[in-house]
C-alpha cells in the first residue's frame, strides 16, 4: 500500500499523532494507500507556516508579475502530469478516467487565467470631495485561506480556489476530503518542483471534525473557501460567523433540466442524461430533475430510458465505460435509501433502482443509472440531494408553471432549459433561481466565468474575474495635500 505524506511548510511530514487511514478505490472495494490522520496540532503547524510565508519577503515580497509567473509555470507542469493526476482520482473516487482526464488536463487554465490576472488588480484614485486631501484605493490579499474540499472533483475544484487565491497574494491551507486525499498531495509535489516558497501553499489531511473544523475556526485564518455538502457549509458559516470570516460557500443542489414541447428532442435526451448520469450523478450541478412539458411528457420519458438503458456501466478506467461506480460506501447506502425512499413516497421505477447483479460488479460500489416518474416536487426525492443517479421526473403544462417548480427548492444551483424559441431562450433565464442558466447545453464551464449557487447552493463566486474579489480586500488610503493642518 502506498505511504502518503501531508505538506506542511515545503516539508512532507506525518501526523503529529502519527496515526494515519486507509483510503479505498471504489471499482475493488479495496484499500490501496494510507493518508496521515492528522488533527488540531497539524491544523496549527500548517496554519503558522501559512501566515509566517504571508508575510514573508520570499513571498508578499514578490512583484505580483513574479506571483503571476510562477502560476503560469505551475500551469505548465501541470500539463505534463495531466495523465498521473487523473488517475490517482479515479482510483480514489471512481469516477471515470476519462472525465478526471479532461478535468486535469483543462485546470492548468486557472493557472494561466489567474497569473495574467495577478499583475492588473488595480486600485483607482478618487476624486474626491475633501478639498486639501488626495484618496486612493489599493487591494491587499485578504490573509491565510483555508480551503476545504470534497471528494467528487478534489484537484478541479481545489484549482478554482488555489490559482485565484495565489494570484491574490494569499497563502493556504487546503484539507481535502478524507475519502480522496492522495490526488492532492501528489499535487503538492508538482508545486514544490515549480519553487513556490514554503508555507505558501500546505495539505493537512485528515477527518471533517479533526481537521476541518479546527481549521475553519483558526484566529489566523482570514477567509474559509469551502465546497461541500449543505449541512457542512452551515457549520462553517456559523464558525466563521464568531471570529468574523470571509467564506466562499459553493454547496448543493437539485437542479431542474426542463424540456419544452418546442426542444430538438434528439439534443434534450442526450442532454438529459449526461446531466444526471456523468459521474454517476456525483457532481453538484447535476440535473436531478427532470421537468417535462406534458404534451410530449410520454414519447420524451420513453425516449430517454431507452438511451439512458444503453449505458455501459463498469471499469472507470477503461474507455468505453459511461457510468463508473459511486465513491464510498456510505454514498452508495446513502443513493439506495433515497431509492427506497421514492418508492415508498410512490413514485415510478422506469429504470434501474438496484445495484447491478453481474459477477465484475460484487466488490465495487456500483448502483445502475436510475429513472423514477410519477414524482411530485413535495416528495423527498425531489427536494433532498441524492449526488447520485437517480433521475426524478416531474411534468408540467406551461412554463408559469415550470418556473415555479423549477423555482420550489432550498437549491439554487443550476438549471437547464431546452427550447427551439429563441424569445424564450433569452427571457426565461431571469425568471430562474440559479446561479447557473444553461439553455440547450449542460454542464458547460469555463474558467473566465463565475460560478456560485443561490440559496443554499452557496454565497460568492469561482472563477472569472469575480473569482479574485473573493481574495482580496480593498484599503482606502487618505494622504492630505495640506501644508498646514488646519
Ligand atoms: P461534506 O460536506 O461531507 O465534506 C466536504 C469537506 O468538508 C470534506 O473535506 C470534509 O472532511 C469536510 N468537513 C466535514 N465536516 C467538517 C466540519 N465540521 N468542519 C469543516 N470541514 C468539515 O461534502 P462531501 O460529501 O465531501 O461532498 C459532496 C457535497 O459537495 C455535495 O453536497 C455536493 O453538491 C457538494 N459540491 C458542491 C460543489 C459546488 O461547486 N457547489 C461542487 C462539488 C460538490
Amino acid at each position: 500500500m502506498k505511504q502518503y505524506r501531508m505538506y506542511i511548510d515545503g516539508r512532507w511530514e506525518d501526523a503529529a499523532s502519527g496515526r494515519s487511514f486507509e483510503s479505498f478505490n471504489p471499482y475493488t472495494g479495496q484499500p490501496w494507500a494510507l493518508i496521515p490522520s492528522g488533527d488540531q496540532d497539524d491544523v496549527d503547524r500548517a496554519v503558522t507556516a501559512a501566515h509566517r510565508a504571508l508575510h514573508s519577503p520570499e513571498w508578499r515580497g514578490l512583484t505580483a508579475s513574479a506571483r503571476g509567473a510562477l502560476l503560469r509555470k505551475l500551469g505548465d507542469a501541470l500539463a505534463e502530469y495531466a495523465d498521473h493526476l487523473a488517475e490517482i482520482e479515479v482510483r480514489d473516487n471512481g469516477k471515470l478516467f476519462s472525465e478526471m482526464r479532461a478535468q486535469t488536463s483543462y485546470m492548468r487554465e486557472w493557472f494561466y487565467y489567474f497569473g495574467g490576472l495577478a499583475d492588473k488588480i488595480e486600485g483607482s484614485v478618487i476624486p474626491t470631495d475633501k478639498a486639501g486631501h488626495f484618496n486612493f484605493t489599493k487591494h491587499e490579499p485578504v490573509g491565510v485561506v483555508a480551503a476545504i474540499i470534497p471528494w467528487n472533483s478534489p484537484l478541479f475544484l481545489a484549482s478554482w480556489k488555489m490559482a485565484p487565491a495565489l494570484a491574490a497574494g494569499c497563502t493556504l491551507v487546503f484539507k481535502p476530503s478524507e475519502y480522496t486525499s492522495a490526488s492532492l498531495l501528489e499535487f503538492a509535489r508538482i508545486l514544490d518542483d515549480v519553487g513556490f516558497p514554503p508555507g505558501v501553499f500546505n495539505v493537512v489531511t485528515g477527518m471533517g471534525p479533526e481537521v476541518g473544523a479546527p481549521l475553519s475556526s483558526h484566529p489566523l485564518v482570514s477567509k474559509v473557501a469551502f465546497t461541500g455538502s449543505d449541512a457542512t457549509g452551515r457549520k462553517i458559516y456559523a464558525s466563521a460567523a464568531e471570529s468574523m470570516k470571509r467564506v466562499t460557500l459553493e454547496l448543493g443542489g437539485k437542479s431542474a433540466n426542463i424540456v419544452f414541447a418546442d426542444a430538438n428532442q434528439d439534443n434534450a435526451v442526450k442532454g438529459v442524461v449526461s446531466g444526471i448520469f456523468a459521474a454517476s450523478g456525483q457532481t453538484c450541478v447535476a440535473g436531478s430533475r427532470l421537468l417535462v412539458q406534458r404534451s410530449i411528457h410520454d414519447q420524451f420519458v420513453e425516449r430517454l430510458v431507452d438511451f439512458a438503458r444503453t449505458a455501459k456501466i463498469g471499469n472507470p478506467m477503461s474507455a468505453d465505460t459511461q457510468v463508473g461506480p459511486v465513491t464510498n460506501l456510505p454514498q452508495l447506502e446513502k443513493i439506495t435509501g433515497y431509492i427506497d425512499i421514492a418508492k415508498r413516497e410512490g413514485a415510478t421505477c422506469l429504470l434501474g433502482g438496484k445495484r447491478p447483479e453481474a459477477p465484475e460488479f460484487e466488490n465495487g460500489w456500483f448502483v445502475e443509472p436510475t429513472i423514477f416518474s410519477n414524482v411530485r416536487n413535495s416528495m423527498r426525492v425531489a427536494q433532498e440531494e441524492i449526488f447520485g443517479p437517480v433521475l426524478s421526473i416531474i411534468p408540467f403544462d406551461d412554463e408559469d408553471e415550470a418556473v415555479a417548480i423549477a423555482n420550489d427548492s432550498l437549491y439554487g444551483l443550476a438549471s437547464g432549459v431546452w427550447t427551439e424559441d429563441l424569445r424564450r431562450a433569452l427571457l426565461l433565464p431571469d425568471r430562474l433561481e440559479s446561479g447557473t442558466v444553461w439553455v440547450n447545453t449542460y454542464r458547460t464551464m469555463s474558467y473566465l466565468t463565475p460560478f456560485g449557487g443561490f440559496k443554499h447552493s452557496g454565497l460568492g463566486k469561482e472563477s472569472g474575474q469575480e473569482g479574485i474579489r473573493e481574495y482580496l480586500r480593498t484599503k482606502s488610503i487618505w494622504i492630505s495635500t495640506a501644508t498646514e493642518t488646519p
